[in-house]
C-alpha cells in the first residue's frame, strides 16, 4: 500500500502502517510507523521518519542488530569514517549468559555517528541505545528532569559502639544486638 511520508494513503483519514507498506518488513518499523500516526491525529505534528534511524533487530541466536549505515554504506556516502568495535568477550553481562559478541559504532572522521552494529544474544536489549545515539534530534519536550535523589539521613549509630562496649552478655537482646555481640557472641 503506498503512502506520503506521513502515512497517509491516497483515502482521507486512511493511513498504512507496517508489513503492508513498501520497505523492510520488521516489527520496529511497523512499531513506529504506528507511534507516528498517532501522534500525528492528534496534534503533535511529529517529524517524518527517518527509515535508516528505526532499528533492525533479528531475534536469532546470536541476535543481530543494527541502525542505519554499515561501514561499507558509510565510506560510500562520506568517504572517511572511522569505526570503533566494543568486542563482548570481555563484558560481565555476556559471560553471564555465555554469549559473545561484538558492538560496532561507524561514524564520520569525528562526527556525528553513521551507523550502529551489534551481533550477541539479547543484544537487542541494547538497541534503543544506538537508536538513541544515532538519531541527534532526540529531545522530548515534555523531558522533565528527575529531581535530585535526597540524601539518606543518617544512619542511627549505636548508643553502644561495637567492640567499646563493656556490657556482660546477660543484657537485653536489643542492647546486646546494637553493641554487635548478638553476632559475634563475644
Ligand atoms: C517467522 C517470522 C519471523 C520474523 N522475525 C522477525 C525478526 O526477527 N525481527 C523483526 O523485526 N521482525 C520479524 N518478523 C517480522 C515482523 O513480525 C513483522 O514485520 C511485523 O509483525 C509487522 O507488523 P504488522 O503490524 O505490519 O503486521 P502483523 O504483525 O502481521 O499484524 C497484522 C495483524 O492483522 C491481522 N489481520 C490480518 N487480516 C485481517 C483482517 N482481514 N481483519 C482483521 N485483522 C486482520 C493479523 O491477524 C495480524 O494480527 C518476522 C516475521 C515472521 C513471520
Amino acid at each position: 500500500m503506498l503512502t506520503d511520508d506521513r502515512l497517509r494513503t491516497n483515502l482521507p483519514g486512511v493511513y498504512a502502517v507496517g508489513d503492508i507498506v513498501p520497505g523492510l518488513q520488521l516489527a520496529h518499523r511497523g512499531f513506529q510507523q504506528g507511534i507516528f500516526i498517532a501522534e500525528d491525529i492528534v496534534g503533535l505534528n511529529p517529524q517524518p521518519i527517518d527509515e535508516a534511524g528505526i532499528p533492525r533487530v533479528t531475534y536469532s541466536h546470536p541476535e543481530a542488530a543494527s541502525v542505519s549505515l554499515t561501514e561499507a554504506a558509510a565510506k560510500k556516502q562520506y568517504g572517511q569514517v572511522q569505526t570503533f568495535t566494543y568486542d563482548l568477550a570481555g563484558n560481565s553481562k555476556s559471560q553471564i549468559l555465555k554469549t559473545a559478541g561484538a558492538v560496532k559504532l561507524v561514524r564520520t572522521a569525528d562526527g556525528p555517528v553513521l551507523g550502529l552494529h551489534l551481533v550477541g544474544d539479547r543484544i537487542d536489549e541494547l538497541i534503543d541505545e544506538a537508536q538513541l545515539i544515532y538519531n541527534p534530534t532526540t529531545s522530548p519536550p515534555s523531558y522533565t528532569p528527575t529531581p535530585p535523589r535526597p540524601k539518606p539521613s543518617a544512619r542511627p549509630t549505636s548508643p553502644w559502639p561495637a567492640n567499646r562496649c563493656t556490657c556482660t552478655a546477660d543484657q537485653p537482646a536489643d542492647h546486646l544486638r546494637a553493641c554487635g555481640r548478638f553476632l559475634t557472641g563475644r
